[in-house]
């Protein structure tokens, strides 16, 4: 790269800077957060020093299905979620205890004050059907404030604690949309293992919501795709200015995706050329 080059990269980062300058921006990190979260510190670390609120909600699916089966408990799923008893509550929150200190602990590793935000999401029984699956009743945007106005970026386990203290699990993409709204954030952005939504083997640089709903109908969006675009129009529907899947595999996407003007994977809009 040229002097020239590099120079013009970093003036390309300039109005990203100003925009998201003391704003929020939640990441979601995918199943496999650990890999994720290897590529993502350092970007993380750089989005803070830019003056970025971040806040981190994670998943865990592959590493739940490891834990379950060293139990001998089959996983079963309803409609792409968890049916969850007892049982399975009880390894999912050991599983993203786990996964919550690497996670605060990579980031820690960077020079960024991380914490795990216990208790920040409240919920109840979304159905009979799947057990403890939880839906969302409020976020506690006082407590990840707070954290926030320490400097810490919180760091959030997908579960939910019902009225009665009973635990409840939630799908990470959904919780990541309804933190992402409750915190009036610039930006969601959920990082995963495929670079965007593919439809008939092409990216999709953009979509809108009458686009996504009908390729979810159609089936060419399907599997652990769905809740993931699903939350991202809720978020935009929500006033959220802004939601994006990238890959989360490829090192500094995330930094690609903020401070670049093409941007990477895909963004989606509520309507066409209306975003
Ligand atoms: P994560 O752990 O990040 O939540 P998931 O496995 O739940 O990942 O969801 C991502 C997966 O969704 C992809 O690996 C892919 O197999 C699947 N998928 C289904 N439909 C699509 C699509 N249209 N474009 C891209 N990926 C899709
Ligand atoms: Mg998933």
């Amino acid at each position: 790269m040229t002097p020239n080059e590099k120079t013009k990269v970093l003036i390309e980062a300039l109005p990203y800077i100003e925009r998201y300058d003391n704003k929020i921006v939640v990441i979601k990190l995918g199943g496999n957060a650990m890999s994720e979260i290897k590529n993502a510190a350092e970007d993380i670390a750089f989005l803070k020093r830019m003056g970025i609120n971040v806040v981190v909600v994670h998943g865990g699916g592959p590493e739940i299905d490891r834990e379950l089966k060293k139990n001998g408990i089959n996983p079963k799923f309803i409609n792409g979620l968890r049916y969850t008893d007892e049982k399975v509550i009880k390894a999912v929150e050991k599983v993203f205890h786990r996964i919550n200190k690497r996670i605060v602990n990579m980031l820690k590793s960077k020079n960024v004050k991380a914490i795990n935000a216990m208790n920040c999401i409240k919920a109840r029984q979304k159905s009979q059907e799947l057990g403890l699956v939880g839906e969302i009743t409020r976020v506690d945007r006082q407590k990840l404030a707070k954290h926030l106005g320490s400097d810490h970026v919180p760091v959030i386990s997908p579960i939910g604690t019902g009225v009665n203290g009973q635990k409840y699990n939630i799908n990470a993409d959904t919780a990541a949309s309804r933190v992402a709204v409750a915190l009036r954030a610039e930006k969601l952005t959920i990082l995963t293992n495929v670079d965007g939504v593919m439809i008939n083997g092409s990216l999709m640089p953009h979509i809108d919501f009458m686009t996504a709903k009908k390729e979810i109908r159609k089936g060419n969006i399907n599997k652990g795709m769905i809740p993931k675009v699903e939350a991202c129009i809720y978020a935009v529907k929500n006033k959220c200015p802004k939601a994006h899947l990238i890959n989360g595999l490829v090192p500094h996407s995330l930094l690609l995706e903020i401070f670049t003007d093409r941007g990477i994977g895909t963004e989606i809009v509520y309507k066409n050329g209306n975003n």
